[in-house]
């Protein structure tokens, strides 16, 4: 999508801190950390958010917590959350399906 931010990032037309690449995903660290290691997941292809996904696109969905599982384990991360926000009362900032993974300090629940 060409108004997506994170679309750019995928293109290349939008730096990023890259953490990890392959065919169907694209990991970076958040530009505003959350916690000591914050970083999002996110398909290639644009889907807008956990709504949007489908039958015909939820592959992607496994494939990126697979993906997350081994990027936490090359970081040594023995606690973590991962943290998904659906349409803007729940935060979401930006139109284009992510995973945060936030790590490296006590957190609380519920969430605020
Ligand atoms: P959300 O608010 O759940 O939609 O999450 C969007 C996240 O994207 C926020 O944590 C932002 O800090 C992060 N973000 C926005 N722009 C960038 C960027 N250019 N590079 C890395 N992270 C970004």
């Amino acid at each position: 999508m060409s108004d997506c931010l994170f679309c750019s990032i995928v293109a290349g037309q939008v730096p990023s801190n890259k953490l990890y690449e392959d065919a169907l995903c694209y990991a970076f660290y958040d530009i505003a950390p959350q916690a000591p290691t914050h970083f999002l997941v996110i398909p290639k292809a644009h889907i807008s958010s956990v709504s949007a996904v489908n039958s015909e696109n939820e592959a992607v969905v496994g494939h990126i917590f697979s993906v997350i599982a081994q990027l936490a384990g090359q970081l040594g991360l023995e606690s973590y959350r991962v943290v998904s926000n659906i349409g803007e009362q729940a935060g979401q900032s930006v139109l284009h399906l992510h995973f945060h993974v936030l790590s490296g300090r006590d957190m609380t629940w519920p969430p605020g």
